[in-house]
């Protein structure tokens, strides 16, 4: 490799500043509507992973830090840095499964939907990320709350390695036997990891053969009585069952739900037969004051497909959207009460606050080796959705009173994947326990000791 590479010699084209292309490559970075204000000197959407190493020795050549973006789903655009380059991964895409070990290797741009299609001829599947758009890349390194977590175990569980190119240009492999504090951090370091995933190879399950879902929505005023019961009839229900409540401001009126501040329950079972998921969603489903009920729905078959088509309505794309986690010690009750009274006050009625209850497996075996923890007895993440950019700061500003109503003492934790970064400089550290953030930081100290990578986006 030549001491002072030229952008001729980057595979994959590089995008620099003042580019005709620049302004496109860099706002279509990030999902979310609203685009920061950040600018990398140049940008380059690598083919293969030697494309990555020779941007990597570019990036080192020229004295530029890197960032790097697979999906661009972060809802801080943690990708978009001032300066620097960034590393564009949404080539890299492939899905390559194999039936006989029940397991894939996936490119880090490869979506959830992506994923769901390549593994259901094989009547495989892996808790893929509610939302159908969301890539493996930022969602597998975060942790990965994902469809049936509750039973299989945070995403990243199922990661069984990596293949990444170091900081000093090293492509390597890392498992639990190899690379193995490495691996570690990439199951959890989430926008602060210090290598480029260029693939993950995932440990599949055999594929539930019933999915069925049952949900039931009252006003939000009813929030207490609801959450109180919906969390006692969810702890009731085996791992097998996924439950969630969603508090909206005002949202969509649907076919049968008449727009208004609602809270709505729903409840989805993974079973190998229909009987099994009927008999695991009976607590749920049996519902004291169903009457109260603005809507309820029987149990009905589904499949990650139509999951993925319902959750993605929560999030339409080309909004705007700021959105805040939090691990709390606090009973769902009270929590969601206080939270629901804010959401009455939103400036856009299409806010909403999703407590999916126990959202992942606290067995010890399905979160050993990782950065990823479980911080609190409850968890809930807010989203401000709006559309009009003159209300940025109304809806930026609610999004923070909520959560500070929320966490009052500011003692909580946080989710990495979904945490407002640009909120406060502590969010990431306060997304780890002291260890596992210790730990981090020896390791990164280790791979990456002259700070080639962004680390995590702060105020
Ligand atoms: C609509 C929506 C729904 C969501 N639903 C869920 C959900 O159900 N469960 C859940 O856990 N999360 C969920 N999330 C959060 C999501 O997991 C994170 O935003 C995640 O970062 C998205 O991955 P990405 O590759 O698209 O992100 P990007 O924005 O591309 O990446 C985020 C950061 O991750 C790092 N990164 C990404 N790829 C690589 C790589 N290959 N190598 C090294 N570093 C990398 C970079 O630091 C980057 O800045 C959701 C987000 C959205 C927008």
């Amino acid at each position: 490799m030549p001491d002072r590479m030229s952008a001729e010699d980057v595979g994959g084209a590089l995008i620099r500043r003042g580019d005709r292309d620049y302004d496109g490559a860099r706002v279509d970075a990030v999902w979310n509507g609203r685009k920061p204000d950040r600018f990398p000197d140049a940008i380059v959407r690598p083919a293969s992973e030697e494309d990555v190493v020779e941007a990597l020795a570019y990036a080192r050549s020229h004295g530029l830090r890197v960032a790097v973006r697979s999906g661009g789903h972060n809802w801080s655009g943690s990708s978009l840095r001032d300066g620097g380059l960034l590393i564009d991964l949404s080539r890299l895409a492939g899905c390559r499964v194999d039936p006989a070990t029940a397991t894939a290797t996936v490119g880090p741009a490869a979506t959830g939907q992506d994923l769901v299609a390549a593994l259901a001829p094989h009547g495989l599947a892996f808790p893929v990320g509610h939302c159908p758009s969301v890539a493996v890349g930022g969602f597998l390194l975060s942790g990965g709350l994902g469809w049936n977590s509750r039973a299989w175990g945070p995403s990243c569980a199922d990661v069984h390695g990596i293949r990444a190119v170091t900081a000093d240009g090293r492509t390597v492999t890392c498992s639990e036997t190899e690379n193995g504090d490495l691996f570690r951090a990439a199951r959890g370091a989430g926008p602060g990891f210090f290598a480029v995933v260029t693939a993950f190879l995932l440990g599949l399950h055999p594929r539930p053969a019933s999915i069925m879902t049952t949900r039931a929505t009252f006003p939000l005023s009813e929030t207490g009585s609801v959450t109180s019961w919906a969390v006692r009839a969810a702890r009731e229900s085996p791992p097998c069952v996924e439950t969630a409540l969603v508090l909206r401001a005002s949202g969509e009126p649907t076919a049968t739900v008449p727009a208004g501040p609602r809270i709505t329950v729903a409840a989805t079972a993974f079973c190998p037969t229909r009987e099994e998921a009927l008999a695991a969603l009976a607590p749920v489903h049996a519902c004291s004051f169903a009457a109260d009920a603005v809507s309820r729905h029987q149990p009905e078959p589904t499949s990650f497909t139509t999951l993925h088509t319902g959750a993605g309505a929560l999030w339409p794309s080309e909004h705007r959207y700021a959105a805040d986690t939090l691990w709390s010690s606090e009973h769902y009750p009270s929590l969601l009460t206080r939270t629901a009274d804010t959401l009455t006050r939103a400036p856009s009625g299409r806010s909403l606050v999703l407590a999916p209850v126990q959202p992942v497996s606290e067995e010890p075996s399905l979160l050993r080796n990782m950065v990823f923890s479980p911080l609190g007895e409850s968890y809930l993440v807010c989203y401000a959705i709006w559309d009009d950019p003159a209300a940025d700061e109304a809806n930026t500003r609610w999004l923070r009173e909520t959560m500070t109503t929320a966490d009052p003492s500011g003692c909580g934790g946080h989710y990495i994947a979904e945490t407002d970064q640009e909120a406060a400089s502590t969010r990431a550290q306060r997304s780890y326990t002291p260890a596992d953030w210790d730990a981090l930081r020896e390791v990164k100290a280790r791979w990456d000791p002259e700070n080639l990578f962004h680390s995590y986006l702060a105020p």
